[in-house]
């Protein structure tokens, strides 16, 4: 197969952490007799400086001619002071979700039991460990709903958010989290907030009507989103596929990664509803992560969550899934066998991020 891929690194850790995860995916295409092509481009806080805007056309192009986006992280400090319509983060991802509709976030929230004492629950409460995905509706909701902010008589102010969801993207995110379930446990968790918002009420029919009409073999739960954060971290294990909406999404799957270890070993897709030449969805593949301005530059960086993102990427969008699994085994094997970074080093001597990258690539 030949791979054409659009990778953007972004700013502080992200660069350190593409160039340890790039040789990764290259030994692994190259093992398996497939050819890759891929360039780098400027995206975010780097965009803004090279091109004067977070998402430069040369970069958008690249995206729009590559079958998937190999993202890192964006923004931090030295951008934090322009309008927030001009911040990195917001700049360059929502317009990329926005226009290859990345509608679903698809993020691993793995504890292998040999990694239990790099999360902050006590080891009694995660005998088995963590094997859960959280799969977030991307494009709708409160982030992109009609906001407006005016100034009312008597000198008070006024901020409107809107949360808008329509039966069409309900329905084509629960086929997501049904053939998500299907190849593991076969549960899905819809968390809501059904008995305070409209919303919720249509989730829970439009999903309850879909896992009946075509998944009736799995198993379907509700939870509100307040009892989701709390069960989140008390039983984590209970949990196989988690269904919500951007913004429960969006706390609920950062908490998931810290009660997971570290928000340096989680990858993240958002794939796309357009499908790619292979015939797969379009994704953009990145850490769960941000841009960790505080031990940026210091070789500290994780590079796992990065290395887990390009795994992600042969899965979803190439199909590649021995290649995909070789890449998780051999993240699996150094973190194991006690290769770690500060943030998951638990007392033990920790290795820099480029020693990290090299340990798994020779476990490959
Ligand atoms: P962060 O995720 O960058 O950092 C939170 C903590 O996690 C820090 O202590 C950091 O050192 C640690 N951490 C994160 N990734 C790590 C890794 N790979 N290895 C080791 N430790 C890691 O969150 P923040 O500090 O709130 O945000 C910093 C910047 O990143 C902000 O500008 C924010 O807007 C941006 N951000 C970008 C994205 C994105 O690009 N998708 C996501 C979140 C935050």
């Amino acid at each position: 197969m030949d791979l054409k891929i659009a990778v953007l690194p972004g700013d502080y850790i992200g660069p350190e952490v593409m160039a340890a995860a790039l040789p990764v995916l290259e030994q692994v295409l190259r093992k398996g007799g497939h050819s890759l092509s891929h360039s780098t481009h400027p995206v975010g806080g780097a965009g803004i400086d090279a091109h004067g805007k977070a998402l430069p056309d040369p970069t958008l192009a690249a995206c729009q001619a590559a079958d998937a986006i190999l993202f890192g992280s964006v923004g931090g400090p030295k951008w934090e002071k322009l309008p927030p319509q001009e911040q990195p983060e917001r700049a360059s991802l929502l317009p990329l979700r926005k226009r290859f509709s990345l509608f679903a976030n698809v993020r691993p929230g793995l504890l292998p039991k040999t990694l239990a004492d790099t999360s902050p629950i006590r080891p009694e409460r995660i005998p088995d460990g963590i094997d859960m995905v959280c799969i977030r509706e991307l494009t709708g909701g409160l982030y992109f709903g009609a906001k407006s902010t005016r100034d009312l008589e008597g000198g008070d102010v006024e901020a409107i958010d809107t949360m808008v969801y329509r039966k069409s993207e309900i329905e084509r995110i629960t086929d997501v989290a049904i053939a998500t379930a299907r190849g593991r446990r076969g549960r899905i968790t819809l968390v809501d907030k059904a008995n305070v918002l409209q919303t919720s009420v249509l989730w829970r029919k439009v999903v309850a009507e879909r896992v009946a009409a075509k998944a009736p073999e799995l198993k379907l739960e509700f939870l509100y989103i307040d009892n989701a954060a709390m069960q989140l971290v008390l039983r984590p294990g209970q949990f196989d596929v988690v269904l919500t909406e951007n913004m429960f999404g969006d706390i609920l799957s950062d908490e998931m990664a810290v009660v997971c270890g570290s928000l340096g070993m989680m990858a993240s897709a958002s794939l796309g509803a357009v499908a790619n030449r292979h015939g797969r969805p379009f994704g953009l593949y990145e850490p769960s992560g941000g841009t960790a301005p505080d031990i940026a530059g210091q070789d500290k960086a994780n590079p796992c969550a990065q290395i887990l993102s390009a795994a992600l990427m042969l899965r979803h969008s190439f199909g590649l899934e021995d290649e995909a699994r070789a890449i998780e085994r051999a993240v699996d094997r150094a973190v194991a066998e006690g290769v770690r970074t500060a943030d998951i080093a638990g007392g033990r001597t920790a290795v820099g991020c480029a020693a990290m990258g090299k340990a798994v690539l020779e476990r490959l």
